[in-house]
């Protein structure tokens, strides 16, 4: 397995650190997307379901048969200033310590907050909304707002999972409910207590202004978050280089991810835009991770 390169200098990495599977809204059992890491080169993932870390112990046993370093993860649902902001946690040594009851109060407030996201898309036409949203997740897992696009989709009333976020899912609409998660600082804490890395998930893809996404970097930082995605997916050259620039400003760490989460679309496991040359240090050079990222770890 080869090393990691201890600094961005805009070579090309084996690395991904932000994906899905059946434990939440991906379409791949953890097994399968270990599988897919591996057949795609890669030699070191995250698995980040939402607020959960149940495909964890599935995905570790693949990845010791595979030969693929495997770090446990989880991608937590906060809410910040009214948005809805998603922060990764990396966690060298699993669940613990506050995490533990943190993970119990998201998979609760996943519940409650499918109960109202039901009741406000019935309004709209959907009747049976939360038994609908069911059938489509096919398995016992919390549901997600995927699962009520596709009962939307599958009832007829929009044609596609794009529309049906556009008009009643996404950011501001009926079906987005945040207030049952609890604030950024909160779930930064529960991560930093299971003496993992917390990583503020994609913070271009919220579509804030360059001041206010320092103001949330301001705030992550001092609640004592370490690290953002640099790169998450594909993006734009000139924005990375900025935020990294952001980033740098506030001593934090750099990480990267596809945020894949099925087969056929345009992303697969490792599927990023490249790393500029920059300063700032990559997220595995942290000292809680550096353990299990080094190539020659047992
Ligand atoms: P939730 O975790 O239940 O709040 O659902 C958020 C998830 O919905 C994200 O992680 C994406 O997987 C998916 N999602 C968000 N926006 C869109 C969109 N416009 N089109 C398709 N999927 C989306
Ligand atoms: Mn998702
Ligand atoms: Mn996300
Ligand atoms: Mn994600």
């Amino acid at each position: 397995m080869s090393a990691l390169p201890v600094r961005f200098e805009g070579e090309p990495l084996t690395i991904d650190l932000h994906m899905h599977s059946t434990a939440s809204d991906g379409a791949l059992p953890p097994a399968e997307v270990v599988a897919l890491c591996r057949a795609r080169g890669l030699t070191h993932m995250a698995l980040t379901d939402h607020d959960t870390m149940d495909g964890i112990a599935e995905a570790q046993a693949a990845a010791s048969r595979e030969g693929i370093r495997l770090i446990p993860g989880t991608e937590l649902s906060t809410q910040w200033r009214g948005i809805n902001i998603h922060v990764v946690g990396l966690l060298p040594d699993g669940p613990q310590g506050d995490l533990v009851a943190g993970l119990a109060a998201q998979a609760q407030a996943r519940e409650r907050r499918s109960l109202k996201i039901a009741e406000r898309l019935e309004k709209v036409g959907l009747s049976d909304a939360l038994a609908r949203a069911r059938e489509q997740a096919g398995s016992p897992r919390p549901l997600g707002r995927p699962d009520f696009a596709r009962a939307l989709v599958a009832a007829g009333l929009v044609p596609d999972i794009g529309t049906a976020f556009k008009k009643h899912l996404g950011n501001g609409k009926a079906g987005d409910i945040k207030a049952h998660w609890p604030f950024l600082s909160r779930v930064v804490a529960w991560i930093l207590d299971a003496g993992g890395v917390a990583v503020l998930a994609h913070p271009l893809r919220h579509g804030l202004t360059r001041r206010k996404r320092g103001l949330l970097l301001d705030d992550f930082a001092a609640a004592g978050g370490q690290a953002a995605e640099l790169v998450s997916g594909f993006q734009n050259p000139d924005l990375t280089r900025d935020l990294a620039r952001q980033l740098q400003e506030r001593g934090l760490f750099g990480s990267v991810g596809s945020d894949f989460h099925f087969p056929g679309g345009h992303l697969a496991p490792g599927s990023m835009s490249p790393v500029p040359r920059t300063a700032t240090p990559p997220v595995w050079t942290h000292p809680r991770l550096v353990g299990i990222a080094a190539a020659d770890a047992a």
